[in-house]
């Protein structure tokens, strides 16, 4: 059986099956060993022996790390100028416990990508803030931490958003909801909360500040948010936004601070928008 002598990663690589091809550098020694020189046509033709199985090795002595392992297919790369053993299953193992370093930066790993994973799922596609799913998640928690009686729901919808796409096409209608969550984050941190989409071109603010400090806050972000033009080649485009804002310490439930504060929406919306009204 042929015997290959590998690093210590590349060992775990291929113990874990992260590594499926072993590339070996076509030395004198594997040439002779796996070259096999047929003559066709007076032409000498090289075919690649095959083996079925190959024992992997790291380090010196009796005790190092071994395994035996099914190779499924020798290949030559004429590119690379390497002989490739694709590996199959691990058939014996002696002495291979996985090194504890390694394993902690694979666990650490696994969980980086998990992390990642779970951030994409909280975030809403088109605009990157996070999502209802991760408000709700964020709600329930808000309300029982000690400074929930400063908790505050800002509603914010787009005002005759339907307009813009109508008039300005889907694709621009997007454009300005990425602007208006852009302007909405950078104002979440002034106010000391988190923004969420809501749905559709609604948005919802959850933040922890006191009223003298958040109403002047709210208005200056209504105000640029219609200062700031959104470019079209056909015209520049106007947005505005009406708010309604409620207060955990006037509320029993979670449920019941939304429903006001989306119950002030209304009511901003029939003072003829761009408005705001706290409840
Ligand atoms: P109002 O001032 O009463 O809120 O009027 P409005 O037109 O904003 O409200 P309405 O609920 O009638 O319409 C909301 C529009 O928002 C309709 C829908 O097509 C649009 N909309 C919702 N989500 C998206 C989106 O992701 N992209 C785009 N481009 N438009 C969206
Ligand atoms: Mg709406
Ligand atoms: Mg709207």
């Amino acid at each position: 059986m042929y015997k290959i002598s590998v690093s210590k990663e590349l060992f775990n690589d291929i113990q874990l099956k992260k590594l499926k091809i072993l590339e070996k550098s076509t030395s004198s020694y594997w040439k002779r060993e796996l070259l096999e020189p047929k003559i066709i046509n007076d032409k000498i033709k090289y075919s690649i022996k095959q083996i079925d199985k190959i024992k992997i090795t790291n380090g010196l002595g009796e005790e190092k790390p071994q395994m035996i392992i099914e190779c499924i297919k020798v290949d030559y790369s004429f590119k690379k100028d390497l002989f490739e053993f694709h590996l199959g299953r691990i058939i014996e193992q002696k002495n291979s416990n996985l090194d504890e370093n390694y394993k902690d930066s694979l666990i650490q790993e696994l969980l980086r990508e998990r992390a990642l994973l779970e951030d994409s799922m909280n975030r809403d596609h088109l605009t990157g803030v996070y999502n209802r799913r991760k408000m709700e998640n964020d709600l329930a928690m808000f309300i029982h931490q000690n400074n929930k009686d400063l908790l505050t729901a800002v509603f914010i919808d787009a005002d005759r958003f339907k307009g813009i796409n109508d008039n300005f096409g889907h694709d621009t209608g997007d454009k300005a909801l990425v602007y208006l969550a852009k302007k909405l984050q950078e104002y979440s941190n002034f106010l000391n909360g988190e923004v969420y989409r809501y749905g559709g071109e609604e948005f919802l603010i959850l933040c922890f500040l006191p009223q003298y400090e958040l109403k002047p806050k709210l208005l200056e972000l209504k105000e640029e948010i219609k200062n700031q033009k959104i470019y079209h080649p056909k015209q520049d485009i106007t947005l505005t936004v009406s708010m309604g804002v409620s207060f955990f310490k006037d509320c029993k439930t979670k449920e019941e601070l939304l429903k006001k504060a989306d119950n002030a929406v209304y009511k901003a919306k029939e003072q003829g928008r761009d408005s705001i009204v706290l409840v």
